[in-house]
């Protein structure tokens, strides 16, 4: 037993509706999990987030896919930790690979970012991309004080969307080597305890077999979070 409670996360991204809502969060009303063992957080579009969080059971954590680093003023179109906490959201997913692609989100704006929200009380799930270099480049820049609330989700690019997953084996291998990167920059403790979760195309088919791996220790799903897979993915694990 590792200790780390298995995370399932669903970023629905850029997508949604107010039936989809509906149709998303009965389902997960209706499915059950020992909220011992797994934590189940999902993360809909910010204009729909107030609607999801008060339909959804207190079992099921709500998350904003992005926030800004500053709590309020003259930043058109971004999202406020502040807002978050009125609505009673506290998670929210920084640094996912779209915001630093196409949105051209640098690792110091996403280090930002983690350090604000941290520092604002959220938890937060940091994403870190496929290369070596650059993952180790955007930790050092992220490395936050405080640990406890980082989950690090490990997305490699080439897997995201494309229904090309990572073998368990090539997604442990780097699971491994971040928990050894975090032993060596951070601490022995902090490594043992931080959750790293796996995206890129997981859904029913093969999150079984994903996570089976000691160093998975849950999972951010994008296409696969808009349909029936999700709770299936959560009864797999339950
Ligand atoms: C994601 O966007 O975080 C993701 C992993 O997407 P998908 O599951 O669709 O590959």
């Amino acid at each position: 037993m590792t200790g780390r409670k298995f995370l399932i996360g669903g970023n629905w991204k850029m997508n949604g509706s107010k039936a989809l809502v509906d149709t998303l969060v009965t389902g997960l009303n209706n499915a059950t999990w020992n909220t011992d063992e797994i934590e189940v957080v999902i993360a809909p579009p910010a204009p729909y987030l107030d609607l999801v969080r008060s339909k959804a059971k207190k079992e099921v954590n709500v998350s904003a896919q992005n926030i800004y680093f500053e709590k309020k003023g003259a930043y058109t179109g971004e999202n406020s930790s502040e807002f978050l906490k009125d609505l009673g959201i506290n998670w929210t997913i920084i640094g996912h690979s779209e915001r630093r692609e196409i949105f051209k989100e640098s690792d110091e704006v996403t280090a930002k970012k983690v350090a604000f929200a941290l520092a604002e009380g959220l938890s937060v799930i940091a994403c870190v991309g496929e290369k070596l270099e650059e993952r180790e480049a955007n930790q050092t820049t992220e490395v936050p004080s405080e640990w406890t609330n980082v989950v690090v989700a490990y997305e490699p690019v080439w897997a995201i969307g494309t229904g090309k997953v990572a073998t368990p084996q090539q997604a442990q291998d780097v699971h491994h080597e971040i928990r050894t990167w975090l032993a060596a920059n951070v601490s022995a403790e902090v490594a043992q305890a931080t959750r790293i979760l796996y995206g890129g195309s997981v859904g029913a088919k093969n999150s079984g077999e994903l996570q089976k791996e000691v160093d998975i220790d849950g999972f951010l799903i994008g296409g696969a979070s808009l349909t029936g897979d999700f709770v299936t993915i959560i009864n797999t694990r339950a």
